[in-house]
């Protein structure tokens, strides 16, 4: 099948859209400024485009243009830049770049063979600065153009180089702008270098898939009911490094809510926030690195209410609802009571506070309400339970509010199905807990009385690793 490349570049332009705009292209637009696109493109090389935009932004409010970048020492200009890939070998760049920029007039050259002359800037740079900073024809190919191009089968290339040559022959003028942004953000979100996501690609039915070995994917089980997930990750930024991303495409959960994600989201990178075929949703403590809980969910909810309206608890960014046409969500990460109960009272007052806000949601529909509960409610459902009688998260009052809630009708999904002993969800990580299974049972997925029957399975997730605790999940029909 010969490429239909208009078609191929269309598709994947309308579905990038919705991605973030890449960094270099942002400072283009918001700066008009050849020199700050120069800097920021060199800065961007090997690095995460968050880290490219806030490494930009303090070193242009020291140095926004090359008289005051050349005052500036190279040890000066590290610090600023850090923590940007290869940060040493490019301020030692940026700090040769003014002397260089002399030969063409202290200006920002537009032509490739000179920009080329210039610390730091090879062909990829030159054309992205070509391209972004003058709207000038270039084609810039890095290894996201290089490969997907490969795989339309659109070039039969071995090296970037030869692909941009290749292109400048073929490829149509009016894409030569935008095929860089565009493919760069299609190869870091689906397209991806390992197990691409053919599963979700919008133009799989066009793709030769040449060279490529698609990711597995487990036959969706045909169920009459919705998947959800609830999750503490014990701080999100972590776990993105291990995987998370992946894993949720993995799982495909119709709706994930993860727990303690100590993050604002502006902390977050855009594969994060923009998980293909999810919508996010967060809220955030005040306190940065502290607390926070996130839904992803496929369907988009009729609202979001971040909080319970109680400023003392929602400035902790402890809970998230989300209300879909027949039911409520509420993913909550309750207070831990703390060593000696220090926080016993304010735990207590937000379980209560907590319990009237689902009573109220329960009188309009169905609420699902998941997520760390820090409380083991039952002697089964902690190794040590005698050991821990005096201790958070097994104290007295905290298990005498579990059996009021419970006796107000609500359910722990997971024990309709399952009574067995030794089933945890949190270990501790020292003492190898995992591995010896001391652990709690603290994560739960709860419905209002009358959801009994939606309710049908409950399972814990105790293979996912990566957080010391383990997903739980809930057919919720
Ligand atoms: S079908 Fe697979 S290989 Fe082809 S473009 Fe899409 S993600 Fe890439």
């Amino acid at each position: 099948m010969p490429t239909n490349i208009e078609q191929l570049i269309e598709i994947v332009a309308r579905e990038v859209k919705s991605y973030q705009t890449p960094v270099v292209d942002l400072i283009a637009v918001q700066t008009k400024d050849p020199f700050k696109v120069l800097v920021a493109t060199i800065l961007s090389a090997r690095t995460k485009d968050e880290v490219t935009a806030k490494a930009s932004e303090r070193l242009f409010t020291v140095a926004p243009d090359r008289q005051s970048l050349g005052l500036l020492s190279e040890d000066a200009i590290s610090k600023l830049i850090y923590p940007v890939g290869f940060y040493k070998a490019k301020a030692g760049y940026l700090n040769r770049l003014p002397e260089a920029l002399t030969a063409f007039g202290g200006e920002v050259p537009d032509a490739i063979d000179d920009l080329v002359t210039l610390p730091g800037v090879g062909r990829k740079t030159a054309n992205l600065v070509r391209s972004v900073a003058f709207a000038k024809p270039a084609i810039c190919v890095d290894t996201h153009v290089h490969r997907i191009m490969n795989i339309w089968g659109y070039v039969e290339t071995k090296t970037p180089l030869e692909t941009e040559m290749t292109l400048r022959e073929q490829l149509p003028d009016r894409y030569w702008l935008t095929i860089n942004s565009i493919l760069v953000a299609f190869g870091q979100g689906t397209c991806k270098p390992v197990s691409p996501h053919c599963d979700i690609c919008p133009v799989e039915h066009l793709c030769p898939k040449l060279g490529v070995k698609p990711r597995k994917i487990a036959p969706k089980k045909r169920t009459s009911g919705r998947t959800l997930i609830s999750w503490n990750v014990n701080g999100i930024r972590a776990m993105e490094k291990k995987g998370f991303v992946d894993l949720v495409r993995d799982l495909s959960p119709d709706i994930f809510a993860i727990q303690e994600t100590k993050a604002h989201p502006e902390q977050l990178s855009n594969e994060l926030l923009n998980i293909p075929g999810y919508n996010s949703f967060w809220a955030a403590a005040m306190r940065k690195g502290y607390s926070g809980v996130a839904v992803y969910s496929k369907e988009k909810p009729r609202q979001v209410i971040s909080g319970i309206g109680l400023p003392a608890f929602d400035q902790e960014g402890r809970v998230l609802t989300l209300e879909y046409e027949d039911f409520f969500l509420i993913n909550a990460y309750f207070p831990n009571a703390q060593h000696g109960l220090l926080r016993i009272d304010f735990k207590l007052e937000f379980n209560h506070a907590l319990h009237r806000f689902a009573n109220t949601l329960a009188q309009q529909k169905s609420v699902v309400l998941c997520g760390d509960f820090n409380v083991a409610h039952k002697a089964i459902d902690l190794k040590n339970p005698k050991e821990n009688e005096e201790n958070p998260g097994y104290s007295l009052p905290e298990r005498q509010w579990m059996d009021e809630f419970t006796s107000a009708g609500y359910i722990d999904t997971f024990r309709e199905f399952n009574q067995e002993p030794e089933q945890y969800t949190w270990w501790s990580y020292r003492v190898n807990a995992r591995q010896r299974n001391i652990g709690w049972r603290i994560d739960y997925f709860c419905v209002d009385p009358s959801s009994r029957k939606r309710v049908k399975d409950a399972r814990i997730l105790a293979e996912v690793m990566g957080s010391d605790h383990c997903p739980v999940t809930l057919l919720f029909a």
